[in-house]
């Protein structure tokens, strides 16, 4: 019996990064909350605080309380605190800067550096890569990505590469494997679970990428569900080996 949902944003419940609700995505989730069922929104999201992301869903119509949100970047903040990570050279934006700066990181450009972080970086250039090889090689820092995905669609609704690509060629220079913090990680997927108290079995995932999100909530046998509402169509299951259990046009069209 599935008595908890764990539900991707971009491109599930909203449209893309102009945060657009898809069609029945705020009645669905309302609905969810009055039948007494367990939910997270579990996002990949590296641009916006825990704190902001919430507020801007709200303001949206989505009716959210803080623990009805998992995202990577406070699975990245943990996880740096865990490992006594005190100094990052960042490749993100402001919103992820200043939400590690508040957590009490110190973000740097040279002297003592004992990581590189990765979010989404739309103005990525060659000066950044190089400063972020030269730290990863000479300072022999960890690198920490907070996803590994392929593409999003960006504001104005195209899709464009998103933080794995800058990942890939940071692991390629370095010639370093990177720790991985967001979905599709596993510990970050156990995390939720555990929080949530409950089991894979009684679960299923939500999400418009089948890759990433769904490769990664099988392997811990948790059901899922494929929407068309994002940045993949039904063709990207062609060459996939194991597919998503369900598919569905968009959120609302699954049954609570
Ligand atoms: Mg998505």
């Amino acid at each position: 019996m599935i008595n908890c949902f764990l539900i991707d944003i971009e491109g599930t419940i909203v449209k893309d990064k102009s945060y657009t609700p898809v069609e029945g995505a705020v009645q669905w989730l309302k609905k969810v909350k009055t039948r007494g069922k367990k939910f997270s929104l579990v996002s990949n999201n590296t641009t916006h605080s825990p704190k902001r992301l919430l507020g801007l869903l709200r303001s949206k119509g989505f009716e959210l309380e803080e623990d009805n949100l998992d995202t990577c970047m406070n699975n990245t903040n943990e996880w740096l605190r865990q490992h006594k990570i005190k100094s990052c050279f960042v490749i993100g934006n402001q919103g992820l800067k200043n939400y590690l700066g508040k957590e009490g990181i110190k973000i740097k450009k040279d002297g003592l550096i004992q990581a590189v972080v990765v979010g989404l970086d739309e103005k990525i250039n060659y000066q950044k890569l190089q400063t972020a090889v030269k730290v990863l090689v000479e300072k022999d820092a960890c690198l920490v990505a907070l996803h590994y995905n392929k593409v999003f669609k960006n504001s104005r609704g195209e899709i464009a590469p998103s933080v794995g690509c800058i990942v890939k060629a940071l692991e390629y220079a370095s010639a370093k494997r990177a720790y991985v913090l967001g979905k599709p990680s596993k510990d970050f997927y156990r995390s939720v679970l555990w929080r949530l108290k409950v089991k894979p079995r009684n679960c299923i995932f939500i999400s418009d990428d089948p890759l990433t999100d769904l490769a990664g909530a099988k392997k811990l046998k948790i059901k899922t569900a494929f929407v068309l509402s994002g940045k993949y169509d039904r063709s990207i299951l062609k060459n996939m080996k194991v597919k998503p259990d369900f598919v569905y046009r968009k959120i609302s069209d699954i049954k609570v």
